[in-house]
């Protein structure tokens, strides 16, 4: 589950949270929590800077909300349109599972 602000003067959706609504320039903002988004687009990694990985990481665009999309770890291939659990995998990455 991730948290989504939502700008109470025009209801925006912003991921991640903002200070002042891009849209609006309000600056009232109420918490929605998505846990699950839309798969948009995969790609995979099998190199870092200066070695390769064991295995293939796999990040994907997911569409959680009117207008919001965040990147995600994703636990293997999966197919554009596969609805996936969201998580936070620690401080700051997002982690995908499947449903
Ligand atoms: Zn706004």
């Amino acid at each position: 589950m991730i948290e989504v602000s939502g700008c109470v003067a025009c209801g925006r959706r912003l991921f991640p949270a903002r200070l002042r609504c891009p849209l609006c320039g309000g600056f009232e903002f109420l918490a929605f929590y998505v846990e699950a988004g839309t798969v948009e687009g995969v790609t995979s990694l099998v190199h870092t800077l200066g070695q390769s990985l064991t295995a293939p990481v796999y990040l994907g665009v997911l569409l959680v909300a009117e207008n919001v999309r965040v990147l995600a770890r994703i636990d293997g291939p999966v197919e554009i349109g596969s609805v996936m659990a969201l998580s936070f995998n620690g401080e700051t990455l997002i982690a995908a599972q499947r449903t």
